[in-house]
């Protein structure tokens, strides 16, 4: 990936430091954020001490002028934006343990807001400076599709996420696809699941050699990622 610039949000911890780390070491040149001004700084270092090529920005994907701002420097620093994942994301509660009809309104307008919105704002604000071809990948789970007790309002999130997905590979220029790398053991599950760094090859793979097909708004799960890139 030498020579091109990926912005990931959402990369202070999780899948989303995951997924900058490989980037970087395929060489892209990656441009960091999420709220945590601490966790990105030690995200960037590790890509720093490993040879990698990194800008970091603080900025929350609620805030479109945060995002704006990020995006024009990510234009600046690296030229033309060949890469997106828009992966910041929230969980309010215990995963799984959260029914909708007991769901506060704080929980549902959050989830909606950091979740759906910000990956509209996101890829709204990184269209402007993207390459010809670039990707844009959002981050999603299977509850955003399948019924699922206990995913509340995180569930209709996501399902507004892949919707904003589809709807931008519908009216832009551009490819955009879901990545669902599966249940990850992050502190958004707290639980079990694949090691954040075995799930970001599957967005590598998603940027780099997905065939198009998959870039009409179209889910590339694990299944999907071991099948094809064998
Ligand atoms: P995580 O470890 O909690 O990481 C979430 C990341 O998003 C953090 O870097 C966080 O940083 C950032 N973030 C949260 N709110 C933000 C905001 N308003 N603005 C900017 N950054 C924000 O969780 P994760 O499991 O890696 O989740 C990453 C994505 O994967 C989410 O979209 C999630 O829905 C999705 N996903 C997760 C799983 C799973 O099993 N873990 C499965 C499928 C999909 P700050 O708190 O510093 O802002």
């Amino acid at each position: 990936m030498d020579g091109q610039t990926v912005v990931v949000t959402g990369a202070s911890r999780g899948i989303g430091r995951a997924v900058a780390l490989e980037l970087a070491t395929a060489g892209a040149h990656v441009v960091l954020c999420a709220r945590d001004r601490a966790g990105l700084e030690a995200t960037a270092d590790t890509i720093e001490e490993q040879g990698g090529s990194v800008t970091y920005k603080r900025a929350d994907v609620r805030d479109e002028f945060d995002v704006e701002y990020l995006m024009e420097k990510a234009a600046t620093v690296g030229g033309e934006i060949d890469g997106v994942v828009a992966n910041a994301g929230v969980y309010h509660g215990d995963a799984g343990n959260t029914p909708l009809d007991t769901e506060s309104y704080s929980a549902f307008d959050d989830h909606i807001q950091t979740n759906a919105r910000g990956v509209f704002v996101t890829l709204r604000e990184a269209i402007p400076h993207l390459s010809d071809d670039a990707r844009l990948l959002v981050t999603s789970g299977t509850v955003a599709r399948k019924t699922a007790s206990g995913y509340g309002s995180y569930a209709v999130s996501k399902a507004a996420a892949e919707a904003v997905a589809r709807g931008f590979a519908a009216d832009s220029d551009y490819e955009v696809c879901v990545v669902d790398p599966g249940v990850v053991e992050t502190s958004l599950t707290g639980a079990t699941g694949h090691d954040p760094d075995t799930v970001a090859e599957q967005f590598r793979w998603a940027l780099e050699e997905a065939p198009s097909e998959y870039f009409d708004g179209s889910v590339i799960d694990r299944r999907t990622f071991r099948t094809e890139s064998r």
